[in-house]
């Protein structure tokens, strides 16, 4: 199964390979790019050494195409939103939360929710599920 992963503001290609490339600024404004594992559920995190990141610290994630805030505003401020496309074409939303350590992931389609991570416990509310 080859997954793809798009911005859904620009809807540019995310995943390079096996990883999902994304921009970040934290509390103190550094700046970085993380890669991410495409495989729900995996928090693998791979960044430049000179990147710090604080368990709990909340950070600003961004296309590194067209800068949006991926922030899911509408759902949860400490949590970011994409999109994800399947073989078939179907494509879902994918939240994960922007607190660093923090292991939550929902995917969505229509009323489907699946969730991954220790922790999607705190976020239950705001999927029904
Ligand atoms: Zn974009």
């Amino acid at each position: 199964m080859t997954n793809e992963y798009m911005c859904p503001y620009c809807r540019g290609q995310l995943k390079i390979e096996n990883d999902i490339v994304l921009a970040v600024r934290t509390k103190t404004e550094q700046r970085g790019v993380l890669l991410l594992s495409p495989k729900l559920g995996n928090y693998r995190v791979r960044k430049h050494a000179d990147l710090d990141l604080n368990e709990g610290e909340h950070l600003e994630v961004f296309c590194p195409m067209c800068h949006s805030n991926l922030k899911a505003i509408n759902v949860n401020s400490d949590l970011a939103e994409v999109i994800m496309k399947d073989d078939n074409g179907d494509e879902y939303q994918i939240f994960f939360s922007e607190i660093v350590g923090e292991h939550v992931t929902f995917k969505i389609h229509d009323s489907d929710v699946e969730s991954y991570g220790d922790d999607t416990g705190n976020y239950m509310n705001y999927f029904g599920a």
